[in-house]
């Protein structure tokens, strides 16, 4: 027997729609790429994207066509989600930190049919315009005042785009498992893959972000994502925030301390969301100036491990709770969460905290497991070590186009190698793959190694993250040199410049006379590391980028 209440579908339209009509005063705050704070309504939000929505329209875009973006998070980022997504396009945003060979896959991967950029990264399109022939216009994020000089093909202005249209439109019922936005993940090899959310899976995401026991986000939050709006969606923060009529606070290309600690006092920031590197800035200055966080509540981290000393000095110097967070790109990202349950309030504050260092607890939506290295399902003891399984309804089945089976009997294996314990909280112990995690972005290794190899003076090389105090790792280099060869260090750091992206150059290069192998012939990065474990990077401010 069928139930019979609405199948009403879960649409991306539907989220901005209710907070212009339950939320319509609450205010959406941008630091913009020109400079000044712009303010405005959730009511004129939706006017804008439905605006926006009519320029598409008139640009030709078709459903299912992806449209790219290359900005940063402001409210005209925020209107293209919406936009894109409503009218029934896939909103394809692309990581500007992505290096060039990896920026122009992407965009003729998905097949971007026009492209919205920001002021900022005009000049990344400019110099690889002539091997994206296939995009159809590019859509410059600023008005008329501010349009630059450039050399882009049909670069069109956004407000002399929006000047022309009205904002009667009325968002179409599409279907709630159409595609509705794509973000591609820079895997450890090979190129990177495109993970497609739907409108279903993003709005249940929405749902499990603003649940108390996950990220707590309600008419009551201000929200300040610093997670870019380029990286899983900002951790679909931009969906949940107008899904229970939050403020949103979007601090535009500006993420160093100070600016973010001015964004959080002037619009009383509650919940803040960032991976460690940035938090690491804005604690940095709060230090140096003596500033504080009276506003905010929560201070989500995620995108890779919350340090005990940065849990610590958030939440006894500053009074905001941590909540440390796991996910990935394949789950829309949210996977686990960090929230404390009754029963922890027994706890002292050191088990408190070794809670809290773990990656979180498993949440309603996502289910989780630990596999054996003979694919056997792992007690939850939090002992046992294994790849971590998902599943869930915003958990990725394929990726964009189909490349290869990734699902392993119905859950999709993470990469990470982590414990689950009674409570269902989660630890990653490992990755099963030696990604370098600098600044909340991937380095692989691999990728480095075969570049450091076409070197004609080296006969093997192994890429490693070591600790850094900015960018969590920073990449070194560690060298066997070819039969009679004497190598400098900065020769080979010359030779991967234009191969590799600026910020993936190694800090280091070292030589030694062989490197250590398992028993297949790989070379052993855990016995390398445990051989550096007391290695120091050279310099305090090494990884700039
Ligand atoms: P991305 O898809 O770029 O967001 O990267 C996802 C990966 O980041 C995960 O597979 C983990 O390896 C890592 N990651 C995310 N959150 C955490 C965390 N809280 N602690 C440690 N690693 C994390």
């Amino acid at each position: 027997m069928q139930g019979l209440m609405m199948d009403t579908p879960l649409l991306i339209s539907s989220l901005i729609e209710f907070a212009a009509v339950y939320h319509s005063d609450t205010e959406l705050v941008s630091r913009t790429v020109e400079g000044p704070i712009h303010r405005y309504t959730y009511h004129e939000a939706h006017d804008r994207s439905q605006q926006l929505a009519n320029v598409l329209t008139r640009l030709g875009v078709q459903e299912g066509e992806r449209i790219g973006t290359l900005a940063w998070n402001t409210y005209r980022h925020f209107e293209v989600y919406y936009a894109t997504s409503g009218m029934g396009a896939v909103c394809h945003t692309i990581n500007p930190r992505l290096f060039t060979e990896q920026l122009i896959y992407v965009i003729n991967h998905a097949e971007d049919a026009f492209i919205f950029v920001d002021l900022t990264f005009v000049p990344l399109l400019e110099a690889v315009q002539e091997q994206i022939k296939d995009v159809r216009g590019f859509v410059i994020m600023t008005d008329s005042e501010h349009m630059p000089d450039t050399k882009l093909p049909n670069a069109l202005c956004y407000e002399e785009l929006m000047a022309a249209e009205s904002n009667d439109y009325a968002w179409p019922a599409l279907d709630e498992n159409a595609a509705s936005s794509l973000c591609y993940t820079s895997g450890t090899t090979g190129n990177p893959k495109g993970v497609l959310f739907s409108h279903r899976s993003t709005v249940l995401h929405s749902y499990g972000a603003c649940m108390a026991d996950t990220l707590n986000i309600s008419s009551q939050s201000v929200v300040l994502p610093v997670v870019p709006m380029f990286h899983a969606n900002a951790w679909g923060l931009p969906y949940a925030a107008a899904l229970c009529g939050a403020k949103m606070v979007m601090p535009g290309a500006q993420l160093d301390g100070e600016s973010i600690h001015q964004l959080i006092e002037a619009e009383q920031a509650n919940v803040i969301a960032g991976v460690p590197t940035v938090w690491l800035m804005l604690l940095a200055y709060l230090e140096q100036t003596g500033g504080r966080l009276d506003s905010v509540d929560s201070v989500v981290i995620g995108g890779s491990a919350a340090a005990r000393s940065m849990i610590e000095t958030f939440q006894n110097r500053y009074d905001a709770t941590v909540i440390h967070a796991w996910g990935m790109t394949e789950t829309s990202p949210l996977g686990t969460v960090g929230t404390l349950k009754r029963k922890h309030a027994t706890l002292t504050e050191d088990e408190r905290i070794g809670l809290q260092l773990k990656q979180g607890r498993g949440i309603y939506g996502v289910d989780l497991r630990i596999v054996g290295p003979d694919g056997n399902v792992l007690p939850r003891d939090g002992v046992a070590f294994g790849e971590l399984q998902v599943r869930g309804p915003w958990v990725v089945r394929s990726y964009f186009k189909h490349e290869g089976e990734v699902l392993d009997d119905g859950w999709f294996p993470t990469g990470d190698v982590a414990t689950l314990d009674a409570e269902g909280f989660m630890q990653i112990t490992d990755r099963a793959k030696d990604v370098i995690k600098s600044g909340g972005e991937w380095i692989s290794s691999i990728d480095l190694e075969n570049e450091v190899l076409s070197h004609p003076e080296v006969a093997e090389a192994a890429v490693i993250g070591v600790p850094h105090p900015k960018w969590d790792e920073r990449p070194i280099l560690v060298v066997v040199p070819a039969p009679g060869a004497e190598p400098e260090g900065a020769d080979i750091l010359q030779h991967l410049e234009g191969r590799i992206a600026k910020w993936w150059m190694p800090d280091d290069v070292l030589f030694v006379e062989e490197l250590p192998h398992t028993a297949t012939g790989k070379i052993s990065k855990m016995t390398l590391r445990e051989q550096l474990a007391d290695y120091r990077l050279p310099t305090a401010g090494a990884g700039e980028r």
